[in-house]
């Protein structure tokens, strides 16, 4: 079925809904289980709770709240990893190459390379409509748009053909980095861990309603303005491919999400560099997903 499941903040803590139209159902509230509060349960349990789902969602008038009504967070806040995959859109990978004063990287494909990954820490997960805090430790922080991957099966050695039956559902992400950590460390994991580095939302879209997910239009606007327009038609490597390639030996778990590369348009490899500073609002969009909004605020 369709679906989008969000993470609502109440009193004790997230707790995960179902969106109906405009509205939203605590999904707990509607089964009488506790532990249908917890996105992770529900993703590692989703074959009982599918077929109940209808159910819920059909009683949205009596147990539903606007959605714009109650303050949602990142729709899964304990995933079990985060992975991101390195410069999966050719016209990025020139981008931050020319930045770099480095050649244009050949086409991975033509060299017999899958896609490489890294990974940011869930303690950087923060949800929508949240702000992403500036550090002292760095004056070069940057957006990246990406759509996001939730693993929805235990799976290893995904076959290509088999990959997108493992994912419960996609959402939107924004790879926040630190530029000048992340070429100072000479690997990534810092730059791309400070704290808020990881906004994730505003929920998770079935993958029913999604389709194909090599045709989604990827955006991000800065203070409204457009500094990435893409689509994920372009990846290097596909969705399928990522999954194929980061499973190889490696199993991933109900609840991993996976971030899917960046088009171009970032702010360290503009002309001249643009980097965040207080006040900025950064809107990730992605379509058939929605919007993923974050306001950067200074902290000492
Ligand atoms: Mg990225």
């Amino acid at each position: 079925m369709k679906f989008r499941l969000c993470n609502i903040e109440t009193e004790s803590g997230a707790s995960a809904g179902v969106i109906v139209d405009d509205k939203v159902i605590e999904i707990a509230s509607a089964t009488g289980r506790e532990r249908d509060r917890d996105m992770l349960t529900l993703v590692s349990n989703w074959d009982t709770i599918l077929p109940r789902l209808e159910t819920i969602a059909a009683g949205s008038e009596k147990l539903g709240r606007p959605v714009d009504s109650v303050r949602l967070l990142a729709p899964i806040t304990n995933p079990g990893a985060i992975f991101c995959t390195g410069a999966n859109y050719s016209d990025h990978a020139a981008e931050m190459a020319t930045r770099s004063g480095l050649p244009a990287p050949p086409d991975p494909h033509s060299l017999g390379l899958r896609s490489w990954h890294f990974m940011k820490t869930m303690h950087c997960l923060t949800g929508p409509n949240s702000s992403v805090a500036m550090h002292p430790r760095s004056n070069k922080i940057d957006w990246e748009a990406e759509l996001a991957v939730v693993i929805g099966k235990r799976c290893r050695d995904v076959r290509e053909e088999d990959a997108l039956g493992v994912i419960f559902g996609y959402t939107c992400l924004n790879d926040v980095t630190a530029r000048d950590l992340q070429n100072a460390h000479l690997q990534w994991f810092k730059g791309k861990s400070l704290d808020d580095a990881c906004p994730l939302g505003p929920w998770i879209v079935g993958i029913e309603e999604i389709g194909d997910p090599q045709t989604l239009r990827v955006m991000l606007r800065l203070n409204g303005v457009v500094k990435q327009d893409g689509n994920t038609s372009s990846m290097i490597f596909s969705v399928a491919k990522i999954i194929a390639s980061l499973s190889r030996g490696m199993t991933l778990e109900p609840g991993d999400v996976i971030a899917t590369g960046t088009p171009d348009g970032v702010g360290f490899a503009r002309t001249p560099p643009e980097f965040l500073k207080d006040g900025d609002v950064m809107e990730v969009d992605i379509e058939r997903i929605g919007v993923l909004r974050n306001t950067v605020s200074l902290k000492g």
